[in-house]
């Protein structure tokens, strides 16, 4: 069902057709502002070499507040999605079927994103993955992930 549809059958405004986007808080700001000029930054313990993500105030391993921000590789190995086609919020209605998946980062942490760029029926848990953003609005950009382009290699037979 389109926008146009779901306003008419359920009496809704542009306004609550739009998406809830990710409030930056003060530790995690540096992750937004890195995603709006194309980097994955990761928050990496300078003490223990552990990293948060999502980011946090102090260290989830040693608790210390001595932190860096490190740009990921943008690679990763899809753990497990799901299909989403029916039973969202109406917001992202008009965006069925599309695929919630878990990513885990090549640099350890596991991330909660979607599958763009690939037909549905080609997505296989531990398939390599890549990292594009997306501009959903002047402020946000979120990461989405696609499959790596595989190098085609001429038969030298
Ligand atoms: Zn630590």
């Amino acid at each position: 069902m389109d926008a146009k549809e779901l306003k008419e059958k359920f009496k809704l405004t542009d306004e609550d057709l739009k998406k809830p986007l990710p409030i930056p808080t003060k530790w995690s700001k540096p992750f937004w502002e890195g995603t709006k000029q194309r980097k994955l930054l990761l928050k990496t313990c300078k003490d223990c070499g552990h990293i948060d993500h999502p980011p946090y105030l102090y260290c989830t391993e040693c608790q210390s507040d001595n932190s860096e921000w490190v740009q990921a590789s943008g690679r990763a190995k899809l753990y497990a999605f799901a299909v989403n086609e029916i039973g969202v919020p109406f917001p992202f209605m008009p965006d069925l079927p599309y695929i919630t998946a878990l990513v885990d980062l090549k640099e350890g942490p596991r991330m909660v994103s979607t599958i763009v760029e690939c037909d549905f029926k080609d997505i296989k848990n531990g398939m390599a993955l890549e990292v594009v953003f997306d501009d959903v609005s002047p402020e946000i950009s979120l990461p989405k992930w696609k499959p790596v382009k595989k190098w085609v290699t001429k038969d030298r037979g």
